[in-house]
């Protein structure tokens, strides 16, 4: 039987430890990003985007898309308008709508996005959702959230669409048992790996937020009791909290031991035995455990240096020191919701340097004076990082791949290795020279 990694916190842990906090250029996504793993999870979904050129070329080259398919996300264009030509703008914005409506029956959510340049800021898009949806409703509601690169991160765009469908939410009968929500886009194949593990506890029906269809929206109210999935939904979950919904404390279900944790807070919460939760999840733990011990071997000892990104980067840090033994020199993060990483942050080695926020010249310069084995970060510093020897992973990279839980807990590892064995390629230690070698050199006079 494979070793199953103990839960427990890393003393004294990081809970009250000081965070670096900074202002200053940033180096990130915008919201507007999140459409492109958003319309992939509610399949009868449309994305409008009301923006500019850059937000279409920005949609268009980061979903890769060909322009034959038939994408559930557009750009309608706003171009320079005084204030006087707002009426029309809104005219228009109908008549985009309706006309993709009739050609699109198979549409029964369309979120109208907002973006950042100052045209689209003066449109009142909550207004033009309502009227919208008054118009279309019952066959297509129509929501609006932003998805402006003004917001602190690229993933804050998921937290904002989450956030606007909360409102539509039926609410959950009074009478009713308390039921478990999964809150945050998780991919489907790791969503029906967690209901396995959910039903072999006995716990059930689960619902998840987002649905994969629009009118598969869960219930909540007071009986509503919920696990965040992803570390960046502050909104969702207040929203969710003003519903009467009660959130489970626990780490996120990235590695093992965050997974394990994150189950567990579920198990508790519904009163589940301890033998039947250790039955349930007994063999994938242990399949995952063992599935590490390769990367464990390539990863110990190396040290990691987080830029903020996605916001995911202290339950990563969390899982590659206490699982995979890495170093962590430094583990930056875009915004830090003191309670919502609580449970990671006890997890942290005492010690680790947390800053909030960015000053990119400053985190920069630490990072070079690091010179860690490997750097996360986003697209705009990796090249410039690695045409100076370092080595780096795309934080993005993390967000676009199915990370979450016990199977994927050994590709989650993986990642951070691939980049290290391609510098590795790159650049080969040299072997050391053997006796042999050595006469071999002095022969030939070197
Ligand atoms: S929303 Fe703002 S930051 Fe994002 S692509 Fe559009 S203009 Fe650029």
């Amino acid at each position: 039987m494979n070793a199953v990694i103990p839960i427990q916190p890393a003393l004294p842990g990081c809970a009250d430890a000081p965070v670096l906090r900074e202002r200053g250029q940033r180096e990130v996504f915008c919201g507007l990003t999140g459409i492109i793993w958003l319309h992939r999870k509610i399949q009868d979904a449309f994305f409008l985007v009301v923006g500019s050129r850059t937000c279409a070329h920005l949609i268009q080259s980061a979903a890769g898309v060909m322009i034959f398919a038939e994408p559930r996300f557009a750009t309608a264009i706003i171009d320079e308008r005084d204030l006087a030509g707002l009426a029309d703008c809104n005219d228009e914005l109908d008549r985009v709508v309706t006309r993709l409506l009739a050609r699109r029956p198979e549409i029964k959510l369309l979120f109208l996005v907002g973006s950042c340049p100052s045209e689209v800021i003066k449109l009142d898009l909550s207004r033009a959702a309502q009227r919208l949806s008054g118009r279309f409703l019952p066959d297509v509601r129509v929501l609006n959230y932003s998805g402006s690169g003004i917001e602190t991160t690229f993933t804050q765009g998921e937290d904002a669409c989450l956030a606007s469908m909360v409102p539509s939410l039926p609410p959950a009968k009074a009478e009713a048992a308390p039921a478990l929500m999964v809150v945050g886009a998780l991919a489907d194949v790791v969503e029906d790996q967690f209901t396995r593990l959910f039903q072999a506890m006995g716990l059930g029906p689960v619902a998840f937020f987002p649905p994969r269809q629009a009118d598969r929206l869960p219930a909540v109210g007071p009986n509503t009791r919920f696990l965040l999935a992803q570390p960046f939904l502050a909104d969702t979950a207040a929203a969710l909290e003003a519903r009467g919904a009660e959130r489970l404390v626990a780490p996120f279900p990235l590695g093992v031991e965050g997974t394990t944790a994150w189950l567990q807070a579920a198990a508790n919460a519904f009163g589940i035995s301890e033998s039947l939760f250790q039955a349930a999840i007994g063999p994938a733990r242990e399949r995952a455990t063992a599935a590490l011990s390769r990367q464990r071997t390539q990863l110990a000892g190396k040290q990691i240096f987080f830029f903020p990104d996605s916001q995911l980067e202290i339950p990563l840090a969390r899982f590659l020191s206490r699982e995979l033994g890495m170093v962590l020199t430094e583990v930056g993060t875009p915004y830090l919701h003191r309670q919502h990483m609580a449970p990671e942050l006890a997890l942290l080695p005492a010690g680790t340097l947390l800053s909030e926020g960015q000053h990119v010249e400053n985190q920069l310069d630490r990072c070079r004076a690091a010179r860690p084995d490997i750097v996360v970060c986003g697209l705009g510093l990796a090249n410039p990082l690695e045409a100076e020897g370092m080595t780096t992973k795309w934080a993005i990279e993390l967000v676009f791949t199915p990370i979450h839980g016990y199977e994927q807990a050994a590709d989650l590892a993986e990642l951070f290795c691939r980049p290290l064995l391609r510098r590795q390629r790159i650049n080969p230690v040299p072997a050391p020279l053997t006796l042999g070698d050595t006469l071999a050199a002095s022969a030939a006079g070197g």
